[in-house]
């Protein structure tokens, strides 16, 4: 049996237009297939119903959240699984629970562990089509749980391995993964062939066409991942392994993030452990430091530290970092209006000057680097957010990604 899996994201059924449109394109893959599909919710419900608990509690309880955010799923589900049976096929929807997909981990951030197979192999057999909901699973305690936004892609990548499906196809709004976000610049170019690495730093650092937690996962499992369209029958980008790929470019993409905060500390009593002293606390509450620098003390006795966090956990730190008393610090400066551009590329361990291209092209721009961050295949640098797409352009020039 012959098993594709299918994901659509949250625009792909946006309407009953285009849930009309993605049940044409399951009924054509059912002709050679048995498909297992994961949707989305419609887009903008689950902003909506986040938005929802924001209005009860600024704290609302992570468990509940994930009883709230999960719904949207199941609307989505049930209207593509009622079209597909007036289109004359056999189909139904399935909720998590109902399989089950087992999760392990925390509420809003869990991770799928293991999917009962038998109830699907089953429908499957019968020449059924089960519409699955993705982002949600349920814990040991029979719990609803979700696995992270845009964790759709995620379900997706799990059910191709538990059901050693042949394809998996990630179906969203545009035709692949681009150089760079196309919403954002005209000049990007769908990518045909990317590394699993290339992808999941691409994903970590900003690009949200797919969930970073899901090409973890299809690396893991060597799981190839085409990412397509909904909207236009072409070819869209493969997700493998380096092996498979040729390419003469240094740079595959460039990413972005919109929502960086930087804190300094001026004057902080330098001693050994103090760096652990300041991050313990924060790695406490769950809030994730992302880019770090620290001077060298000129006097032996003071430094200044600088690192980046997003932006929603900026109240939180700068209360933690405020009633830290092992740490004794001249100054706290907050900037909100900073972020990161990232240049990613396989091509980077093997050519020497990257950096100073990247650095060169930025200056020509006027454009100030306040912090650097990098690893063996990806460059990051946090600037002013005002001049993200200036810097995105001259990058995207500079490393012939235009052509
Ligand atoms: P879905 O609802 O299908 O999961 P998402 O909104 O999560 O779709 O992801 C698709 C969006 O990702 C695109 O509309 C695009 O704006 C954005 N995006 C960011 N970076 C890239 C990139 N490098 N290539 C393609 N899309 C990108
Ligand atoms: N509906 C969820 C979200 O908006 C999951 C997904 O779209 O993949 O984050
Ligand atoms: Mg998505």
């Amino acid at each position: 049996m012959k098993i594709i899996v299918l994901k659509f994201g949250g625009t792909s059924v946006g309407s009953i237009a285009r849930i009309k449109k993605i049940a044409k394109i399951i009924k054509a893959y059912s002709k050679s297939y048995r498909v297992i599909v994961l949707s989305s919710a419609m887009s903008g419900t689950t902003n909506k119903l986040i938005d929802l608990s924001k209005k009860i509690s600024k704290n609302f309880s992570d468990q509940e959240y994930d009883v709230l955010v999960s719904t949207g799923e199941q609307i989505s589900c049930s209207l593509l699984a009622g079209q597909l049976i007036e289109n004359g096929l056999i189909a139904r929807s399935l909720m998590a629970w109902q399989i089950p997909i087992v999760t392990e981990g925390e509420y809003k951030f869990s991770r799928i562990k293991y999917i009962d197979k038998k109830k699907i192999l089953n429908f499957l057999k019968s020449g059924g089509i089960p519409i699955i909901s993705g982002f949600q699973g349920i814990n040991k305690d029979l719990n609803i749980t979700t696995i992270g936004r845009g964790g759709t892609d995620a379900s997706a990548i799990m059910f191709a391995k538990f059901f050693k499906a042949e394809r998996c196809v990630i179906y969203t709004d545009v035709e692949g993964i681009y150089t760079t976000d196309p919403n954002k610049l005209k000049k990007a170019k769908k990518i045909k062939n990317i590394s699993y690495e290339e992808m999941l730093e691409m994903a970590s650092l900003g690009s949200k066409v797919m969930q970073p937690h899901s090409i973890q996962d299809a690396r893991l499992n060597r799981i190839n991942i085409e990412v397509k369209s909904s909207f236009f029958n072409k070819t869209g980008t493969l997700i493998t392994k380096r092996k498979n790929i040729i390419s003469n470019k240094i740079i595959t993409g460039i990413s972005s993030t919109d929502n960086d905060a930087k804190v300094t500390l001026l004057g902080v009593k330098d001693r050994p452990g103090i760096a652990a002293l300041i991050f313990k606390p924060l790695s406490q509450n769950s809030i994730n430091v992302d880019m770090v620098v620290q001077n060298i003390s000129s006097n032996g006795k003071e430094t200044d530290l600088t690192f980046t966090i997003k932006s929603f956990d900026l109240n939180k730190t700068i209360k933690i970092l405020k009633n830290n008393t092992k740490i004794s610090f001249k100054k706290l400066i907050v900037d909100k209006n900073v972020s990161k551009v990232s240049i990613i590329g396989v091509g980077m361990i093997t050519t020497p000057g990257v950096t100073f291209r990247m650095f060169q092209a930025l200056a020509k721009q006027n454009i100030n680097i306040q912090v650097i961050s990098t690893s063996e295949i990806k460059i990051s640098v946090l600037i002013k957010r005002k001049n993200i797409l200036k810097a995105i352009k001259a990058l995207h020039a500079e490393f012939n990604l235009n052509k």
